[in-house]
C-alpha cells in the first residue's frame, strides 16, 4: 500500500484473520528483532509503536538440576542468541498496532473470518480464497444467523497462517513446495506472563536455559524475559524429537513453575 500510494496507483488489499481481532491468536511476550519494522516504518518510534523495553543483557545458563547450573561466558554464546538492539514486547500489542497502521493506509481487515478453501484458476494457479460459512450449529446445520462464505479473488494471495496452516499444507502438497527442501521440524512451546517481586525484576534482561528439566536426549530449552511493569514472560520449548514417549512437555514446564515460584 505504501508503494501504491507513492506511485498513485489504485490498489485493494484485504486481510482475513480468523481471530476475533488482529492479535487475538498471537502468542504474547517475545524478544523482537526490529529489522523488518525499521524497513517498513522507519519512523515507528514517532508513530508510537509499542516497543518500550530494549534488551539490556543476555544470560545463558546450562542447568544440571533444579538447583545447579553454570552461566555461559558471553564469548561462548552463539551469535544468534545475542539480542543487542532487540526489544522485549507484547506481540499481541505489536500486531494490533500494525493493524492500525495498515488500516490507515487503506488496507481492509476482516477479523473473525477464516480462510476456508483456496480458489484455483483454470490454469492451476491460485486465484484467491473462500471464507468459512458463519452461523452453523454443531451438526453443521444452518441457523437463522447463517451467512455463506465469501469468495475473495485476487491477483496475488499471500498465505501467512503460521507454521502448520491447513491451506498451507494443501498448497505445499499440491505444488510440491517441499521438494528438495529440508523437512520442517516442530516443537511444543509454553509461555506464561508472571507478575514478580520488583526486587527480583531486571527490566530488559533476557535469560535462556538449556539442560534441566530436559534429559540429554531431549533438545529444547527455557526462557525468561524481563518486560516492563515487573512482569516476566516465562516458558519452555521442547523439540518434538524426544525419544521418551511418556515425556509430557507441559508437566516438565510445571516443574519449572514450582521451582521458580
Ligand atoms: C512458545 C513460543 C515462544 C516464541 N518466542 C519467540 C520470541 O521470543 N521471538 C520471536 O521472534 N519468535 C518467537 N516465537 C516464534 C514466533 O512466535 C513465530 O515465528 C511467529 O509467530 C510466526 O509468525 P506467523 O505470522 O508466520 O504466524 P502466526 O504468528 O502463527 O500467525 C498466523 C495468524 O494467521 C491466523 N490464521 C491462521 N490460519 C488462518 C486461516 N485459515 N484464516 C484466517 N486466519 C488464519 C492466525 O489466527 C494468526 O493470527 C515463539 C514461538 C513459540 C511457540
Amino acid at each position: 500500500m505504501q508503494l501504491a500510494q507513492e506511485k498513485q496507483q489504485e490498489l485493494m488489499v484485504c486481510v482475513v484473520e480468523k481471530g476475533s481481532e488482529v492479535g487475538a491468536h498471537i502468542l504474547s511476550g517475545a524478544v523482537f528483532e526490529p529489522r523488518a519494522l525499521n524497513e517498513l516504518f522507519p519512523d515507528w518510534k514517532e508513530k508510537g509503536a509499542p516497543l518500550q523495553t530494549q534488551v539490556t543483557g543476555d544470560d545463558i545458563y546450562l542447568l544440571n538440576s533444579e538447583s545447579n547450573g553454570i552461566k555461559l561466558p558471553g564469548f561462548s554464546v552463539p551469535k544468534t542468541m545475542h539480542n543487542d538492539g532487540n526489544y522485549i514486547v507484547s506481540m499481541g500489542n505489536v500486531c494490533r498496532w500494525l493493524a492500525e497502521q495498515a488500516e490507515q493506509l487503506g488496507v481492509e481487515i476482516f477479523p473473525g473470518f477464516p480462510a476456508q478453501s483456496v480458489i484455483y484458476n483454470d490454469d492451476g494457479s491460485v486465484g484467491g480464497i473462500i471464507t468459512g460459512d458463519m452461523g452453523l450449529d454443531a451438526e453443521g446445520n444452518e441457523k437463522d444467523s447463517f451467512m455463506p462464505g465469501m469468495e475473495l479473488r485476487a491477483k496475488y494471495t499471500v498465505f501467512a497462517e503460521g507454521c502448520r496452516g491447513h491451506l498451507g499444507k494443501e498448497l505445499i502438497s499440491k505444488y510440491a513446495l517441499d521438494a528438495d527442501a529440508s523437512p520442517q521440524h516442530y516443537g511444543l512451546g509454553f509461555k506464561e506472563i508472571w507478575d514478580i517481586d520488583p526486587a527480583k525484576h531486571q527490566e530488559g534482561l533476557v535469560v535462556h536455559t538449556a539442560g534441566w528439566p530436559l534429559d540429554k536426549d531431549t533438545t529444547g530449552g527455557g526462557y525468561l524475559y524481563h518486560a516492563e511493569n515487573n512482569q516476566v514472560f516465562v516458558g519452555l520449548i521442547v523439540d518434538l524429537n524426544y525419544s521418551n514417549p511418556h515425556l509430557s512437555p507441559f508437566d516438565e514446564f510445571g516443574v519449572i513453575n514450582i521451582i521458580l515460584k
